[in-house]
């Protein structure tokens, strides 16, 4: 662990990502049990192994409901209510294009239409039925799969806040990879790096100044693929079956819970940029910033972040 000042930084690798913990004491058992709690939320929710509770859904899809943890029924819910509405893009029942794609993945290559057309038919997210009173999860039909990929790191990043707090923390920051949560405000505000679209890791855009907020950002760059000339990244239009293609390198959502900031990364990339800006005019807890292959950079408005461009070739706009 580098002592770099006061800060403690504390990593491991879960989720198949970097993770890293900053503390303004130096707390090992501490970053510990945050290590431990970010395992055990990583064995419900995984779909990359064959074994957790989403797994146990995914195999009894038509089949039978399969009962499951308060923390699984609830992300599940919150994941469903963001994908039924029909202009949405967010979509929990992706899972067998996501499967299908391998985006990312070792074998990835783009699929023949009719796969995706015949897979479209099993993503349907009214299909997957909850029963409150069971806490269970029913796929209705076989084949089904639910993904929390876009999802589950901000629900564990926001229950490690919330962990940190009942600890005493008052400043502190967890990166999940993608998603950061802090808290408190070290030295007026935490520094977050906004990574330059296809450029080496670290190299920056931009940097975001926040409070007691989270930073979620999703981008294009991240996860793909090229063939024949094209590129196919790994945010999957749930209508389509393809890749979304619209003119966003990625999106960045500050908000207070990072669960909302996964929610809205997908929404705002389905919407792109001039719908999204609309959309969030109507919710005043919401910002975002949107980076385009044109390089420019739309921020929705700066009530809870600063905002520092440093990469002169490109353009800020308000
Ligand atoms: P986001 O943009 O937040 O999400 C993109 C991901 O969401 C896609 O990769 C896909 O899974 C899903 N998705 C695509 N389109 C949609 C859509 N329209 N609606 C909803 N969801 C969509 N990676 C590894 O390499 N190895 C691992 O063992 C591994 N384990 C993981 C375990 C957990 C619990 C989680 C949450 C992630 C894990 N990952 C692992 C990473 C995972 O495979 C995805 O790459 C990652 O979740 C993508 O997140 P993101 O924040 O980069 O992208
Ligand atoms: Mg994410
Ligand atoms: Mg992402």
């Amino acid at each position: 662990m580098p002592k770099d000042e006061s800060v403690y930084s504390y990593s491991a690798v879960l989720m198949g990502s970097p993770i890293l913990l900053k503390l303004f004491r130096r707390d090992e058992a501490l970053a510990g049990r945050v290590f431990a709690l970010i395992k055990r939320y990583e064995d419900l929710f995984t779909v990359n192994r064959a074994e957790s509770e989403v797994m146990d859904i995914n195999r009894a899809a038509g089949q039978r409901p399969v009962s499951v943890s308060a923390a699984v029924y609830q992300l599940i819910k919150c994941a469903k209510a963001a994908s039924v509405p029909p202009a949405s893009a967010f979509n929990l029942a992706i899972g067998p294009l996501v499967k299908r794609w391998r985006i990312g993945f070792q074998g990835d290559s783009v699929p023949p239409e009719v796969d995706i057309q015949a897979l479209l038919a099993i993503t349907q997210p009214q299909d997957v039925l909850l029963d409150d009173a069971r806490q269970s999860v029913f796929l209705a039909k076989p084949g089904m799969e639910i993904d929390l990929g876009a999802i589950a790191k901000g629900y564990i990043a926001d229950r490690v806040r919330d962990l940190l707090r009942k600890e005493g923390v008052r400043e502190g920051l967890i990166n999940l990879g993608g998603n950061v949560q802090t808290l408190g405000a070290p030295e007026g505000g935490w520094s977050i790096g906004l990574q330059k679209p296809f450029a080496a890791s670290g190299e920056l855009v931009g940097a975001i100044e926040v409070v007691d907020k989270s930073v979620v950002t999703s981008g294009t760059y991240e996860r793909y693929f090229e063939q024949d000339g094209r590129r196919y990244h790994h945010i999957l239009n749930p209508h389509t079956g393809y890749p979304l293609d619209n003119e966003l390198d990625s999106v960045t959502i500050i908000s207070t819970d990072s669960l909302d900031g996964d929610i809205w990364t997908t929404l705002l990339y389905g919407a792109g940029v001039e719908a999204g800006r609309q959309w969030l005019a109507r919710r005043p807890d919401i910002e975002a910033i949107f980076v385009t292959k044109r390089r420019e950079i739309f921020l929705s408005s700066r009530r809870h972040f600063r905002f520092t461009l440093l990469d002169d070739g490109y353009r800020l706009i308000d």
